[in-house]
This record gives C-alpha cells, sequence and structure tokens, in this order.
C-alpha cells in the first residue's frame, strides 16, 4: 500500500505545456475596447515584460523552463501526489482518490509557481517594482515571496473583505517585503472614485486589479502581475499536471476524473491540462471538471461574451465566460474564488465541451473540507474544498453505481491562515448563499461590450 508518491528534484518538468498548441479552435483574440479590434502583444507592453507577452501569445507546444526557475522550483517541487485511503473509507465509495498537494510550498499553495517565473522574466527586463491585486491574500503572499527572491520591489492591493478576514496573510507579505493595501484604496485614482461612491464596498478582485494597473501604467519601471486569468499563468501551472501525470504512472494508475477548484482556472489548468494532453493528443476520455462556488458561479450560469478583466475597463476585451465585470459577489471565505471571469482558454474548452464545470454552495464545501481534514490530516484553502466536494459527488456517484473510478483533485493550498473561516462554519455563522437568477441577468444585462455568436 503505498500513500505518498514522490519524485526525485530532477524529475522536475524542464518545459511547460502550452495547450493552445492542441486545441480544436483556438481562443478569440483580445479586443482593444475603443475600436474593437484584435489587439496586438505591443498593446500589452506597457503591463508586463516582453517574455511573458510572447508566452501569452505563443503558438508553440513545449516552452523551456529556465535554470534558474526551475533551481528555485526545487525548494519545494516535485510536490507529494497522495493516495487519499483514509478519506476513501469515510466516504465508504470503491472510487479510488488521489490528490496532488500543491500546500507544501512556502506561501501554501501552488500560486509561486508562476509568481516565481513572472518575477524571473521582470529582473531579466529590468522592472523595478510590481504591482498586483490578491484576494484572499495567497497571490499577494506567492508575488511577495519571488520579488523579495529577485530583489524587486512589490506592491499589493488586497480586496478589503480579505484584508479584515485575513491579517496574517497581509503580516506574511510584510515578511518578504511588501506593502500592502486594503482595495480599494485611497492610494490611486480608481479606489478614491469607488471609495467616494460607496465607502462601505467589501472591494472585489475587479477593482484590486483596476487599482494595481493604474500604478504601473503610471510608472515605466512598474509592471503589473496577475495571478491567474492569463495565458501565460496557466501556462506556468503546468508543471503541477506533468508532475501528477509522472506520479500516477508510478502508482500505476490513470484517472478518469480530474478535478480543481475555479477562480479564474490558474491551478484547473495547471492539473488538468496535461491530462487533456492524453485527450487531444491520443483519443483518450479523462473527464476534467471545473468546481466553483455557487454564489460566483461564472462557468455554470455566467455568459461566453466579450468582457474587461477589470472592475473598471482599464483591460483589452477578453472572449471569456463572465458574469459581469462590475459584478461583486457576495462576501464569501473563498476569496480566491470570488472572480466575475473565466480564462479565456478554460472558456474556449468549456464552449466546445473539452471540459465540465459543477457549482457548489458554501454549506456544502465547508462540510466536504471539514470531512476530508478529518480523514487526511490537512485542513484544506476554502478554495480547495470546491474540488474536494465536487470528488465526494463523484464518489457517491461510484458508490451508487457500483463502480470504481479513478479521481485526481489538485489539492491547491492548505487553509492554515484560514481558520476565521472554519470557525464561522462551526459557528453556524455560513449559511447558504444562492444567486437569484434576476441578480445575474441584471449584472450581465449591463453589458454592452460585444457579443460572440
Ligand atoms: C488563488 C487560489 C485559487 C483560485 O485561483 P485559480 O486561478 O482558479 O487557481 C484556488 N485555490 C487556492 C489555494 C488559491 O490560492
Amino acid at each position: 500500500m503505498i500513500r505518498k508518491i514522490t519524485l526525485e528534484e530532477n524529475e522536475i518538468p524542464d518545459k511547460w505545456y502550452n495547450i493552445i498548441a492542441d486545441m480544436p479552435n483556438k481562443p478569440l483574440p483580445p479586443l482593444n475596447p475603443g475600436t474593437l479590434e484584435p489587439i496586438g502583444p505591443e498593446a500589452l507592453a506597457p503591463l508586463f515584460p516582453m517574455e511573458l507577452i510572447k508566452q501569452e501569445v505563443s503558438p508553440e507546444k513545449w516552452i523551456d523552463i529556465p535554470d534558474e526557475v526551475r533551481n528555485i522550483y526545487s525548494m519545494w517541487r516535485p510536490t507529494p501526489l497522495f493516495r487519499a485511503y483514509n478519506f476513501e473509507k469515510a466516504l465508504d465509495t470503491p472510487a479510488k482518490i488521489y490528490y496532488k498537494y500543491e500546500g507544501v510550498s512556502p506561501t501554501g499553495s501552488h500560486k509561486p509557481n508562476t509568481a516565481v517565473a513572472q518575477a524571473y522574466y521582470n529582473k531579466q527586463e529590468g522592472v523595478k517594482k510590481i504591482t498586483t491585486e490578491t484576494g484572499a491574500g495567497q497571490w499577494g503572499s506567492a508575488l511577495s515571496f519571488a520579488c523579495q527572491h529577485f530583489g524587486i520591489d512589490c506592491e499589493v492591493f488586497m480586496v478589503k473583505l480579505s484584508y479584515e478576514h485575513k491579517p496574517y496573510r497581509k503580516v506574511m507579505m510584510n515578511t518578504w517585503g511588501a506593502k500592502v493595501h486594503p482595495s480599494p484604496s485611497n492610494a490611486t485614482e480608481v479606489g478614491k472614485k469607488i471609495l467616494s461612491q460607496d465607502p462601505n464596498t467589501t472591494g472585489s478582485l475587479g477593482i484590486a486589479i483596476s487599482e494595481a494597473i493604474e500604478v504601473a501604467a503610471s510608472d515605466e519601471h512598474t509592471k503589473y502581475a496577475l495571478g491567474s486569468v492569463l495565458n501565460h499563468v496557466k501556462l506556468h501551472q503546468t508543471i503541477v499536471g506533468q508532475e501528477a501525470l509522472k506520479q500516477m504512472e508510478k502508482a500505476g494508475d490513470l484517472p478518469d476524473i480530474v478535478i480543481a477548484p475555479f477562480g479564474g482556472g490558474s491551478n484547473f489548468s495547471g492539473l488538468a491540462f496535461p491530462f487533456l494532453r492524453l485527450n487531444l493528443e491520443e483519443g483518450k476520455s479523462i473527464r476534467c471538471i471545473a468546481s466553483e462556488p455557487s454564489s460566483c458561479p461564472k462557468l455554470t450560469r455566467g455568459i461566453f461574451r466579450y468582457d474587461f478583466g477589470d472592475t473598471v475597463g482599464m483591460t483589452p476585451l477578453l472572449p471569456m465566460y463572465t458574469l459581469g465585470h462590475d459584478f461583486v459577489p457576495a462576501p464569501i471565505h473563498a476569496g480566491g474564488l470570488r472572480y466575475h471571469g473565466a480564462g479565456v482558454i478554460v472558456s474556449q474548452l468549456l464552449k466546445d465541451k473539452i471540459i465540465e464545470a459543477k457549482s457548489h454552495d458554501n454549506l456544502e464545501v465547508f462540510s466536504a473540507g471539514v470531512k476530508f481534514a478529518k480523514a487526511e490530516g490537512i485542513v484544506p484553502a476554502p478554495e480547495a474544498t470546491h474540488g474536494i466536494a465536487t470528488a465526494i459527488h463523484e464518489a457517491e456517484i461510484c458508490k451508487k453505481e457500483g463502480k470504481s473510478k479513478t479521481i485526481l483533485i489538485n489539492l491547491c493550498g492548505h487553509g492554515n491562515y484560514d481558520m476565521k473561516a472554519y470557525e464561522d462554519y462551526f459557528e453556524g455563522k455560513i449559511v447558504k448563499h444562492e444567486l437569484s437568477d434576476e441578480e445575474i441577468k441584471s449584472s450581465l444585462d449591463k453589458l454592452q461590450t460585444p457579443t460572440i455568436p
């Protein structure tokens, strides 16, 4: 009985996998919001270093991971893959459940996989400061860690709700030398404007993105970094699925179902794309399911349309599943999953029915998280509990049908800084929150962006 499947340091993959090369329908181009013409990579140059822009639009299937990045990865990679024997037993299911555990990184989630790569390319191009937004604080921590490694200043706009709920995430960022603002803040014009309209707003990722972009766009030595959604971010995360594929092979197994929680798509893509490659290249039929909160259900209830990536409308228009760019989700604890849109690649894959999506309510996910923690020991990040809830759903189907299937989950982070969320759950303060059709419709009705036939 092997519980923990590990790899050697020299088995850290040396290339990232770019699924665009294998997609039957390539993603539609981003549009200039003024002219509605497709924009070229040069439009992104004020915000991102050239090498990342090249990756954003690259048609190449495999992209080399620089030695220096792999070297930093080896501080915590390869990450372990576990067979969840105890969890299987607790669920009394014939299903075999595995999880890839990204919580062993210095910041406790998958996010340093891209933060390190992004900081590296910024450093190569002489950037002095990077701004960013953070929802739950995971991305802000990861970028702070990566920036200090390369001697780059880091300024983080943290969604106010999380800033108040998760003070230790802020201290963690400060420890690595970053400056952190609650967003909306008085440090930007965008922030001041939103505060004047709604002084009590709990903030949103869309607003925080607008603030971070404003700061980066106004200084030539400052760039901006995003922790999810964009193609290059998903690309960097494919290190996770490539390792997991090797580990599953080592275990003599291959998943029938791959499951990951979904915010903007980076951890889902990271685990799922290397398995989808087997579907696209070899005709395998591994089901890949993205799990989202029912209070921010862009994949299951949003529409596929051009929309802005931020609230104010500073980004190019992106073809994606969206709830509308000024949608402010109810204040749920899974801060990392409160984004109004889905990344472009994942959106196209969902449109083409190459992947699936499933939503879960707030109570269901905490119940799933606690069940998992009791069986496997690790307290999952509130985001990660969504994937666990989907896995339980699939394991129950296996039980009902008396069939065994192999399920692989991305346990993309631990919840050790999320005790407030668990405390609220135990105290009965977490309520089931469902969005009405009217709420979704009223957000979508406001959209004036181009539709997609
Ligand atoms: C940020 C985060 C997510 C959601 O973001 P994705 O881009 O969808 O990966 C999920 N889980 C954890 C632990 C996170 O930190």
